[in-house]
């Protein structure tokens, strides 16, 4: 090679190597991030942690038999939820299905098996949060959707609103193709029984469990979503709303802070916007969930309120604080077995 040939050929050399330069660090750069983005994901947990409701709840009173049943049905909601979520389903979507396993069963005061206004009727609420997008969705005193929890998703996603109560719930939940029922598909023969022999309007104490359902996910991608659905409480006035579809009573969810459902003497859930209040105290006082979750029950006992909460965090800490004598209530966690509980030890 001349000496004219061998610059030319360095200066070709370099001029390509300059302008390949940026376009190989552009790529290198993207192989670092999506691998550490793989990594992240491998490393992000996913848990559910559910409620069944609380309440006076005495191990006398219940029969073998059925706690077993409560116990089961409970692990079947968790089971069906957690691999849901393990299978890269969001977290909104196993709350869809978790709830909806609740809902139907009719152990819980909610969907079928849901408690009966004073007038006997069956009057439904329920909420659900994305703690990725803010976004919430509820309904409120409906009877006619077979499924509360998926009409207040369909608040969330397909209307303006962030809720809809009584006649207009039910319109819109029909026009959104949802399953609708008669009342009396919601009306077990133990409502029944409970309703002839209640005693007073509301019956909130001795023996009553409250049996609202609720359930907090955490997926794959570290969304947390929430959500709540109850009949609300036995012998309630006619067009009373409770907690359960109150975004920031019965149901909150943050993805930097946390996911709530609520459960217990509503009225004192939404004074003291139980389920926000977690979250706030998370992110305003530096609290931890667990001191921030139990200290929100502990502060509305004071107030003379009953009940209790699930709650977790986007790293998979998982609390169930309640200060009643029981909770129906489980979770799982990584790779782990449905933990379920009703009473306090
Ligand atoms: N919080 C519900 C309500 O007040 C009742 C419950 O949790 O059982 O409507």
């Amino acid at each position: 090679m001349n000496p004219t040939t061998m610059r030319l050929f360095i200066k070709f050399f370099w001029i390509t190597a300059v302008l390949a330069l940026p376009s190989f660090l552009l790529q290198s750069c993207e192989t670092a991030s999506s691998s550490t983005k793989e990594e992240n994901l491998k490393s992000q947990p996913i848990a559910l942690v559910i409620h069944g409701g609380a309440g006076t709840m005495s191990r006398e009173r219940m029969t073998p038999d059925v706690e077993q049943a409560i116990l089961e049905a409970l692990e079947k909601a968790l089971n069906e939820g957690y691999a849901a979520l393990e299978s890269g389903s969001t977290a909104t979507e196993a709350i869809l299905k978790t709830i909806f396993i609740l809902e139907q069963s009719p152990w819980f005061n909610a969907g079928i098996g849901a408690v009966l206004t004073e007038e006997g009727h069956p009057e439904l609420d329920a909420s659900i949060m994305d703690g990725a997008t803010g976004l919430a969705g509820a309904v409120a005193g409906v009877s006619h959707i077979k499924s509360p929890i998926h009409a207040a998703e369909k608040v969330m996603s397909e209307s303006p609103h962030v809720m809809l109560a009584g006649k207009g719930a039910e319109i819109f939940a029909e026009s959104q193709r949802l399953e609708m029922v008669s009342p009396d598909y919601f009306i077990t023969d133990r409502m029944r029984e409970r309703y002839k022999n209640r005693q007073g309007a509301l019956r909130m104490h001795e023996d009553s469990k409250m049996g609202t359902v609720g359930a907090v996910a955490l997926d794959k991608n570290g969304n947390i979503a929430a959500g709540t659905s109850t009949g609300g409480m036995m012998g309630k006035k006619f067009g009373r709303i409770g907690d359960a579809p109150i975004i920031g009573a019965g149901t909150f969810a943050e993805n930097n802070t946390c996911g709530v459902s609520s459960t217990g003497h509503g009225e004192y859930f939404i004074r003291t916007v139980a389920a926000y209040d977690v979250a706030a105290r998370m992110k305003y006082l530096g609290q931890s969930l667990e001191e921030a979750g139990h200290g929100v029950i502990e502060d509305l006992k004071v107030l003379g309120g009953d009940g209790g909460l699930i709650a977790l965090d986007q790293k998979g800490n998982i609390i169930m604080p309640f200060n009643t004598s029981g909770m129906y209530r489980g979770y799982i966690k990584e790779k782990g077995k449905p933990v379920a509980a009703i009473f306090k030890d």
